[in-house]
């Protein structure tokens, strides 16, 4: 198996990427779903930021070094990753609020209706946004199954907020198809595309999406926190409310004037001063997901994915593979399930092999097909056969658990 993936990766057209960012040579990095990898040259880059645009420029550099505009520039990169034309989507905030404003502006443009659909287990702050405008009597949280979506949908339904790909399963939804059942009984859709950006084929256009968000740590490797997106639709853009509207969403910002006035298309979305320092690391991180191609990305993301589903039904049989078997309907990650996944996942990061754990049982492997190589997929399968027969994961310190799992 190892020589295997080590003659794909001598094959890999996408092999020299990985020296574009900081990993060591014995790191198997399969946790690029949840932090993605740092790009080498973003400490330059940040520190660039801060000791000229900051340090010796000051506040000449909103204008100068182009401060002010960099949600709309980064906007416009992400956009290109994801089916969406470039004024389209802004870099802006985190993806829990952008939720929240979207959420928000949907609700406003159905008036008289107030549920929003979803799924039970989908990511927690999705629901808990719902549930936020609930309590404020705006919002009536709904929930069906991902098989009973479709026949949920009905003429009450508002809005459908659905997450692409299943942070815990990697199951992926049909977008357009159920865009389209949305839109047949007049409600809108929110895309939550987290787990999806830079990761898997995503035509928000095609799709004809109304609105959609997503996280720039991830697959973007924007950094820890980094600035989230948000995309409006062309056509919902003119008349999209949002609630958090805050002097930089203004039309004239710098009018300083008492009433507010949204600013045209999707810079009505801001609220707040852009975050520079992190949302130059992300821009970094962007320009490395276009640089390679989405196409490209998509292509290996499937293989290192085959690659590992079919090794582990071989090799660890005793873990059920519970993300889908077709590569087309699952995102770029694998699931597995066993009564110890925690410190099976503890015993896997002690020999460098970094996946995590989802509670309750689930051991998941994301495949950042930026820098993932087939091999860090042939080592995670060897060092997980070691660790079960040796029985290694049952030392006592890989049953300990810290505040983030
Ligand atoms: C990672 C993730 C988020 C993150 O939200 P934050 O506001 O950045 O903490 C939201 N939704 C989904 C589906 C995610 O996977």
């Amino acid at each position: 198996m190892m020589q295997q993936a080590e003659r794909l990766d001598a094959a890999d057209p996408l092999a020299k990427w990985r020296g574009e960012f900081l990993l060591d040579e014995g790191l198997a990095y399969l946790d690029g779903n949840s932090l993605g990898a740092l790009p080498k040259v973003v400490p330059a880059r940040v520190e660039e930021v801060v000791r000229e645009e900051w340090g010796a420029q000051l506040i000449a550099s909103w204008n100068d070094a182009g401060w002010i505009d960099l949600p709309q520039k980064v906007g416009g990169k992400i956009a290109s990753l994801v089916g969406a034309q470039g004024h389209e989507v802004i870099a802006a905030d985190t993806t829990s609020i952008n939720l929240f404003k979207l959420i928000s502006a949907a609700l406003a443009m159905r008036p008289g209706r107030k549920q929003v659909l979803s799924e039970p287990g989908n990511f927690p702050s999705d629901l808990y946004m719902i549930e936020g405008l609930e309590a404020q009597g705006l919002a009536e949280r709904r929930l069906a199954e991902r098989g009973n979506i479709e026949a949920a949908l009905d003429e009450n339904v508002a809005l459908l907020l659905l997450t692409h790909v299943h942070y815990k399963t990697g199951e992926m939804f049909d977008m357009a198809r159920l865009t389209k059942a949305a839109h047949d009984v007049g409600a809108l859709v929110v895309w939550d595309l987290s787990h999806s950006a830079g990761a898997v084929p995503v035509d928000l256009n095609g799709a004809n999406a109304d609105f959609a968000v997503g996280c720039g740590y991830k697959y973007l490797n924007g950094g820890p926190g980094a600035p989230a997106f948000a995309y409006v639709a062309e056509r919902h853009q003119a008349g999209l409310q949002q609630p958090l509207s805050g002097w930089m969403g203004h039309k004239a910002p710098f009018a300083f004037v008492d009433d507010y006035q949204p600013a045209p298309g999707v810079d009505r979305l801001l609220c707040s001063t852009p975050s520079v320092i992190a949302m130059s690391a992300l821009e970094v991180g962007v320009d490395l997901m276009a640089g390679i191609g989405m196409e490209a990305l998509v292509e290996k993301s499937r293989a290192l994915s085959e690659f590992t589903r079919k090794a582990m039904a071989e090799h660890v049989p005793e873990l059920p593979c519970i993300s889908p078997a077709d590569p087309a309907q699952r995102g770029s990650q694998l699931s597995f399930r066993h009564q110890h996944s925690y410190q099976l996942c503890q015993a896997l990061i002690a020999r460098n092999v970094i996946g995590d754990f989802r509670a309750p049982d689930v051991l998941r492997v994301g495949f950042a097909p930026a820098y993932v190589r087939f091999a860090d997929c042939a080592r995670l399968v060897e060092e997980l056969r070691d660790i079960l027969d040796s029985g290694e994961w049952q030392k006592p310190e890989y049953a300990e658990r810290g505040a983030v799992t």
